[in-house]
């Protein structure tokens, strides 16, 4: 059977999200019939007054490193290195096409705002999402996160699984680490530092410590797992501190695995790293 925008705000509804800021992290195909695709997810969160966050990253505006740094998980250039001078600003639509079909569409829609990060940057939709991407820097990357939980929002897995939760980035951060620096143009062509997040792929591993806060329903075949971002950063964070393995990926070689448990880069000294 389809999904309908009635069904979907019947969730939103009765799981008392109305109104709320919710990061949605999403696989429209897992609701297994979606009338209507991604548009019926927005319509159905703005009607019932909620505002929208989600990533929408944009590495093709990488550039090479300005400067070699400690245990920064880097081991060359990305395929999708810019040897262009191409400058990304909050007005621009570029995206990676693995963000999915949801951030796609908003990062398309005219009402949207974009947060300032050409890499990694937050887009939003909805009465608070100039609130929470107006603080977002190369620096300072989940900021947006910060503002979502300042509003009690939540994060919402429609149909994915932990390794797309942005959010235990953060609790990295937020556990001690410093998050990697990756390079791009801003405005004025010059070369600037970012913070971006690491390997997420080790990430699923958190479901059993998260299985007390998630509250989990389903809508249509899509499996939802709804978060209090608050909650969920502060139990993420001491996870992390108490087992600092936890966020390694089941790949042997993962440079940026090893080198995030390690601490991530050593910024000491770094010329570029902090503005
Ligand atoms: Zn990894």
């Amino acid at each position: 059977m389809m999904v309908e925008i009635s069904d979907i705000r019947n969730a939103i509804k009765g799981n008392k999200l109305s109104g709320q800021s919710i990061c949605v992290h999403s696989s429209t195909r897992s609701f297994g019939g979606l009338k209507d695709g991604p548009r019926a997810i927005i319509e159905a969160f703005l009607t019932e007054g909620c505002t929208i966050l989600v990533p929408t990253f944009s590495w093709n505006y990488l550039i090479p490193p300005a400067e070699d740094l400690r245990q920064n998980g880097w081991n060359g250039p990305r395929p999708a290195i810019n040897n262009q001078t191409k400058i990304y600003h909050a007005g621009t639509n570029d995206i990676d096409v693995d963000m999915g079909v949801l951030p796609k569409t908003i990062v398309n829609m005219k009402e949207r705002a974009r947060g300032n990060h050409p890499l990694c940057s937050f887009s939003a939709i909805g009465e608070k999402a100039e609130l929470l991407i107006k603080d977002q820097k190369p620096l300072d990357v989940f900021n947006p996160f910060e503002k979502l939980i300042g509003e009690n929002g939540s994060i919402l897995l429609m149909g994915v699984d932990f390794d797309t939760m942005t959010l235990l980035h953060l609790a990295e951060k937020k556990a001690g680490r410093n998050l990697f620096r990756r390079w791009t143009y801003n405005l004025e062509e010059k070369p600037i530092a970012t913070e971006a997040g690491g390997c997420s792929e080790g990430f699923t591993k958190f479901s059993r410590y998260l299985k007390d806060i998630v509250k989990e329903i389903k809508v249509g075949n899509s499996l939802w797992k709804i978060l209090n971002a608050e909650e969920a950063l502060l139990l993420s964070t001491n996870v992390i501190k108490d087992n600092p393995e936890i966020t390694r990926c089941n790949h042997k070689e993962c440079l940026r695995c090893e080198d995030a448990i390690k601490g991530g880069p050593i910024l000491t000294g770094a010329k570029n790293a902090i503005d």
